[in-house]
């Protein structure tokens, strides 16, 4: 089955399962049985995604804004990544930094663990693209903005509206040493335009 069919055909099924649990999760969670079952569905469907460590705020926000999108526009909305522990993203951008050979152009893709918002819980990476477009049209209304222009995937939880950026590397992040090991930076030499998909989850 082509991809596109098959993911539209998932989307329908898991539709339909949301209606279907709704009665169950009447029971479970009287007056809240809708935002429960379609969190439920798309559980189902998206069984890789985890919502644990995700700052108070910021879990409310798009869990909200999913169900919105599901039951008012039947769009599905799944989490990739959301909250990583320090060592993680260190771990992440150490690698961006070998794959790209400079601190500089890792930080347009990748940012290190003080300036990353999956650090801070706020971060979430959302698929699939129409539901992240989805997002991007809506989000506002729950906090949840895209915040640079090369990861349309990466949305985070703010009071205030932000000016996008570019990418990671054009915000003004705290003071920081340039590692002696690290390469000069190359002035956005750059790695391959395609990403793979972990790297999608990037900053
Ligand atoms: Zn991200």
């Amino acid at each position: 089955m082509p991809p596109a069919l098959r993911a539209r055909v998932l989307a329908m099924v898991t539709r339909l399962i949301g209606v279907l649990l709704v009665p169950i999760a009447l029971c479970r969670a009287p007056g809240r049985a809708r935002f429960v079952a379609c969190q439920w569905a798309l559980g189902l469907r998206f069984p890789a995604e985890d919502l644990r460590g995700l700052a108070t705020e910021a879990l409310a926000a798009f869990t909200h804004a999913r169900a919105e999108a599901f039951w008012r526009d039947g769009q599905l909305i799944g989490l990739t990544s959301g909250y990583r522990d320090a060592t993680e993203q260190a771990r992440m951008f150490a690698a961006e930094v070998r794959r790209t050979g400079s601190v500089a152009a890792a930080r347009r893709r990748v940012l290190p663990p003080r300036e990353s918002g999956h650090v801070r819980g706020i971060a979430v990476d959302v698929r699939p693209r129409e539901g992240a477009r989805w997002l991007e049209r809506h989000g506002g209304r729950y906090g949840l903005y895209r915040v640079y222009d090369n990861e349309w995937w990466h949305f985070e939880y703010r009071v205030v509206e932000p000016v996008r950026l570019p990418h990671p590397a054009a915000a003004a992040g705290p003071p920081r040493a340039v590692p002696p090991c690290a390469a000069p930076p190359t002035g956005g030499a750059g790695g391959p335009r395609a990403m793979s998909r972990s790297r999608r989850t990037a900053s």
